[in-house]
């Protein structure tokens, strides 16, 4: 596709024009079954094997809601500082999609289960309000696979599949409210937003919000005004970016489009926009300047939700502690630096630091592991670090065969590519690949012998006082044991037989 959109750069854009941001973000749960039936949720299934005539819509089918769902949506309302409505229904939005069997989704509108919350973000150490609209319940559609185009989309395409498998899947849909104050830290507000809303959701276990697999997505709305006081501009609602550098970047995207075209005396277009990943821009969608008409009623085959008070209560007084005030206390009980800390967070691996630390290992090395060896393979295999095939138990496994001498830091991260290729646990690695560290005189003072025999003007050297040279055997040696030699061991033995 080619481009024509003219943009402004960024800093003139923020250096003219007050942005107002909105973030919309779906939620898919970790329940077992889905929102109104007892079909699977599991990712990855076999297209259309995971479904029933509920979530197929046929005929005479009843919806029950999913009970574990309807707790989850609470929790969500309430980490997030929401009324929980005393009494909700289900509403009906009506259209038409080859993706919703039914013709209409089941979800809410006027009477969300909870409303008016806020939530506090940290934008580069700094804590930013941002005030909560809405989050209510409702179910996923199922998913197109548009064959024969090369954009994957249905244009150009020469047949499309269908997976109902998602179909049902339930959902929480959370709405902000306008963010308004962001200036040009726009873009990283939006982000911050997005990262803090996967840590809370992971604290409190109701999804694996793992955004490539798109179980938390991301819609993006924006408008330019000329100065914060001013009414708001048209906004655009950027669809489906689904990484927190995309929500990034789809901002600052917007920013300079947006303002171009009022710069040059345009008007911005209400309407949804599609997000390139490998451009980094934004291309238009579907129009809504004629507001669409869902045609909403309350769903007549549910009845009403009703939270009992004191079942509210108990799952306020259960909800985990909140993102920033936990990240306060483990930092301080780490000992970190803002700036380490900030690396965990920022690299998405503070809940896997912290199982590695309650398994047993230092802070320090647990933090090592994950943000350099660990990132380093999950960057090569192109996944998130929680995807990599190796738990935090068995990362301070491998730390406790280092901290115990077994291994050393290069034959570690041997253990590690072992673990991850599946030869089984660190232990396991350690004795079918042979890595332990050979500390034993015997083994050591052969190869010694043979390094110090090789090379004869260095051991004289050693003899005449120059002990620095000691290197050059150590290093003699280590090759012959293939690194596996405990190097102070070596160096003792040599020092011992050449004075
Ligand atoms: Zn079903």
């Amino acid at each position: 596709m080619t481009l024509t959109t003219e943009l402004m750069p960024f800093e003139e854009a923020m250096a003219r024009f007050d942005p107002v941001l909105g973030l919309e973000v779906h939620v898919e749960l970790n329940t077992a079954s889905k929102m109104f039936c007892g079909c699977p949720t599991a990712f990855g299934a076999e297209p259309n094997t995971q479904v029933c005539p509920v979530c197929l819509g046929l005929p005479g089918a009843l919806p029950v809601v999913n009970g574990a769902a309807v707790e989850a949506a609470v929790r969500i309302g309430l980490a997030l500082n929401c009324q929980i409505a005393p009494w909700c229904r289900f509403a009906r939005k009506n259209y038409f999609y080859p993706d919703m069997p039914k013709n209409f989704q089941t979800s809410q509108y006027d009477e969300p289960i909870a409303f008016d919350g806020w939530t506090e973000v940290d934008v580069d150490g700094e804590p930013f309000r941002v005030e909560i609209e809405r989050a209510h319940m409702e179910e996923d559609t199922g998913k197109s696979l548009h064959v024969g185009g090369s954009t994957g989309r249905i244009h150009g395409a020469d047949y499309s599949l269908l997976d109902y498998n998602r179909a049902g899947v339930p959902l929480i849909e959370i709405v902000t409210k306008p963010i308004e104050g962001t200036g040009a830290r726009a873009p990283q507000v939006a982000r911050a937003y997005v990262a803090h809303l996967r840590e809370l959701l992971l604290s409190l276990g109701v999804s694996d919000v793992r955004m490539e697999q798109g179980s938390l997505r991301c819609d993006v709305n924006l408008s330019l005004r000329p100065d914060p006081g001013a009414p708001f501009g048209t906004r655009s609602e950027t669809k489906n970016v689904n990484s927190l550098r995309s929500v990034e970047r789809a901002v600052r995207f917007e920013v300079s489009r947006q303002a171009a075209v009022l710069a040059a005396d345009g008007h911005v277009v209400q309407e949804t926009r599609h997000w390139h990943e490998d451009t980094g821009e934004t291309t238009p969608g579907r129009s809504k300047e004629q507001a669409e008409d869902y045609r909403y009623f309350p769903e007549p085959d549910l009845v009403p939700i009703a939270p009992p008070r004191e079942w509210v209560e108990e799952l306020r007084a259960g909800l985990p502690e909140p993102p920033r005030e936990h990240r306060a206390r483990l930092q301080a009980q780490w000992g970190l630096s803002d700036l380490d800390m900030r690396d965990v967070v920022g690299a998405g691996a503070l809940p896997l630091v912290e199982q590695t630390v309650d398994a047993g290992a230092p802070p320090q090395a647990a933090k090592k592991w994950w943000l350099s060896e660990l990132a380093r393979r999950a960057n090569e295999r192109g996944v998130e670090l929680t995807e990599l095939p190796i738990t935090p138990a068995q990362v301070a496994e491998v730390q406790a065969l280092v901290d115990a001498g077994r291994v050393n830091d290069k034959l570690a991260r041997q253990v590690i590519e072992g673990v991850l290729a599946g030869e089984g646990t660190p232990e396991e690695v350690v004795s079918a690949r042979g890595l332990e560290v050979v500390s034993d005189d015997s083994a050591l003072g052969a190869a010694v012998d043979r390094a110090i025999e090789a090379n004869p003007d260095v051991a004289q050297k050693i003899r005449d006082g120059k002990v620095a040279a000691a290197g050059a055997l150590i290093g003699a040696v280590m090759k012959e044991m293939r690194g596996q030699a405990d190097a102070a061991r070596v160096r003792e033995l040599i020092i011992d037989r050449l004075s």
